[in-house]
């Protein structure tokens, strides 16, 4: 019985991510018929911002998803596995079930945790929730999108030093709660010496190689992702010197 409702579960997931990668691919065709509506939007459409790099640049915030569609036309949708089923054979599940109190009772709820990126310097996580399983997968796509950053890469390794921007440009964390990450400069080749689940944020940011650390309850996977990307977002959020630019060949956001 809960063998076949689990089931049913990992169907729903499954046909939901089917349908969103679909309408990803969509999206690149239909963007032409995009009507923006937020002032960003229309600036991004009449061609007066000229690449996503000037949106961080400027500091504008992204509010409608089509922007990142626009200047992202590869970008890509992963999920985050958020538990596993129940029952004999466990799998691994995207939704999670939250149950919230209302006046009706207990009503069951789902979350969802995506990872969008291109690959190439540019990432975002969202969130979704919903009490409809493909509903809070669709949130959770619409809300990293809006969360994308920039990423900083570089050669931060001592040992490598050979100035591409294959990792890290220096050791960078991120806490979320009791959870915190650390992501150490790794040398040419070392790959990502990393769990899975935080491997998939780390390939969509364009990050090659890399040492992890983590401290605390990293079983609470959603803070755990969460204190993962803050920690790539701290490789923005530093004063950079020039020269150290120039030596750990830093750079920022899509790299040709
Ligand atoms: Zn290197």
């Amino acid at each position: 019985m809960v063998e076949n409702e689990e089931n049913k579960i990992i169907e729903k997931e499954n046909e939901a991510l089917n349908k969103i990668q679909e309408e990803q691919e969509e999206a690149k065709e239909k963007i032409g018929e995009w009507i923006p509506k937020t002032r960003l939007g229309k600036m991004v459409k009449e061609g007066k911002i000229g690449s996503i790099e000037q949106i961080f640049l400027n500091g504008y915030k992204i509010l409608e998803p089509e922007i990142v569609d626009f200047f992202i036309p590869d970008l890509k949708i992963d999920f985050i596995r958020l538990g596993l089923s129940i029952g004999k054979y466990r799998r691994p599940k995207i939704v999670k079930m939250v149950r919230r109190k209302t006046a009706e009772g207990d009503k069951p709820s789902w979350v969802a945790l995506a990872v969008v990126g291109n690959g190439n310097g540019y990432v975002g996580v969202g969130l979704g929730k919903s009490y409809d399983i493909p509903l809070a997968m669709q949130k959770a796509v619409r809300k990293a999108k809006l969360n994308i950053i920039p990423v900083g890469r570089g050669c931060g390794a001592w040992e490598c030093a050979c100035g591409n921007p294959h990792s890290v440009p220096f050791k960078v964390r991120g806490k979320v709660g009791s959870v915190e990450v650390v992501f150490i400069p790794a040398p040419l080749g070392t790959g990502l010496v990393a769990p899975d689940e935080i491997k998939k944020l780390l390939v969509l940011a364009g990050i090659k190689d890399v040492w992890m650390q983590s401290f605390g309850q990293t079983r609470r996977r959603i803070n755990f992702i969460r204190a993962a990307f803050l920690a790539l977002k701290q490789t923005m959020e530093y004063g950079i010197k020039q020269d150290y630019v120039r030596l750990s060949g830093l750079r920022f956001g899509f790299i040709q």
